[in-house]
């Protein structure tokens, strides 16, 4: 069974619309799009008075050797908040299909199933002495007792912070095979020491891995992200998605991060921020003031305190702004702080009470 089975029967065959980009004509007068001729003054390249190309080949090819895979399994859109809509969209028939998570988790699958009147099943994660984990065997049989079309797991998990090894992953897709698609979300992928599951996707055509430049790469105003799936699902998602969702000004900032000189800088900073994690971790351990900080694979630290509202009324009236996890279930004590400079970390564990007098020099 092809894995376009589980695409909507009405979307399975649909052309989307023919742009102008899309067309294969070749000229040097361009006439066909309702452009204008001229570049704006705004544009100092002159770049942008054209329609861009809605998938760069050279950015897709970069991104594909990037992360494992070949062009033809890639999707990049805005985000990988897009490719998490179009994939709800493509996939579940309205009211009918369900999404599957394992809260507390990222919003965006849910918000994305609300707004295709997808059924969201959820099967809370479990809190347990390593952290929180995720209950793979219950999500399976979920997902297969409720006619889901999409599993969505996060590794490494926003906000909770673990990652999945790939013979879970695999086991799980092996038992959705045909029923349902696994989407495993690597936005954090870069912080973690867990292979990808970009591997998994040649031999397992049900596994699709999302991963994004807004994070490691720096890029969260560029809006670029990737889906890697199947070539054939992602000719169908390609079809169904807006006509350039690719700004050219973006695509430009997108190769520029892709040069070996800047992917260089992005290790360096990966590793000062796991360094700086790992640090602010047991930092943050040793405080009385805190009940709990997550183990985590991730940009940020998911923190349980003994006064949480102290806690964020006091980092709030010093400028520092976390991110409250309260609403969320399971966390009613947890506020989640991404991973900043050694000085902005530093000036959130003054704002808490710690001293990190003995602990900065070791990492400046
Ligand atoms: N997945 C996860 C787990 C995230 O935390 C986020 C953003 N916070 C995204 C996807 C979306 O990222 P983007 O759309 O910027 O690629």
């Amino acid at each position: 069974m092809s894995v376009t089975e589980l695409v909507r029967d009405d979307l399975r065959h649909f052309a989307g619309y023919s742009s102008a980009r899309r067309t294969s004509v070749t000229g040097s007068i361009w006439l066909n799009a309702n452009e204008s001729p001229w570049a704006s003054i705004a544009d100092a390249d002159g770049r942008t008075n054209r329609y861009p190309d809605p998938q760069p080949a050279e950015l897709r090819e970069r991104l594909a050797s990037l992360y494992g895979a070949v062009p033809e399994q890639l999707l990049v859109g805005r985000g990988s908040d897009e490719a998490i809509d179009l994939l709800v969209r493509a996939l579940c028939n309205w009211g009918e299909d369900a999404v599957v998570v394992a809260p507390p988790v990222f919003g965006m699958y849910a918000i994305s199933a609300r707004l295709q009147n997808a059924p969201l099943i959820e099967i809370p994660l479990i809190d347990g002495n390593q952290g929180f984990t995720a209950d793979l065997d219950a999500i399976g049989t979920a997902a297969l007792s409720s006619r889901a079309k999409l599993v969505f797991l996060c590794s490494p998990a926003n906000p909770t912070g673990q990652a999945l090894g790939l013979p879970a992953i695999a086991a799980l897709a092996k038992r959705l095979r045909g029923r349902a698609m696994l989407i495993v979300d690597e936005a954090y992928g870069e912080f973690s020491d867990q292979p990808s599951a970009v591997s998994l996707v040649d031999s397992m055509p049900n596994i699709g891995v999302l991963r994004t430049l807004s994070k490691a790469h720096a890029l969260a105003g560029a809006r670029i992200g990737t889906l890697i799936a199947a070539p054939e699902l992602i000719a169908i998602l390609r079809n169904c998605q807006a006509p350039y969702p690719l700004p050219a000004p973006c695509v430009q900032l997108a190769l520029q991060a892709l040069e070996p000189e800047a992917l260089r800088a992005t290790g360096a900073r990966v590793f000062e921020t796991v360094a700086q994690r790992d640090r602010l971790r047991r930092l943050l351990t040793d405080s009385p003031l805190i009940e709990r900080v997550y183990p985590s694979q991730g940009n940020f630290l998911l923190v349980r305190f003994v006064d949480a509202d102290a806690a964020l009324r006091q980092l709030l009236a010093a400028g520092v702004v976390v991110r409250d996890m309260r609403g969320q279930p399971q966390l009613n004590n947890a506020l989640r702080i991404s991973i900043g400079t050694v000085r902005e970390n530093d000036a959130l564990l003054g704002i808490i009470g710690i001293d990190t007098l003995a602990t900065t020099q070791v990492v400046a």
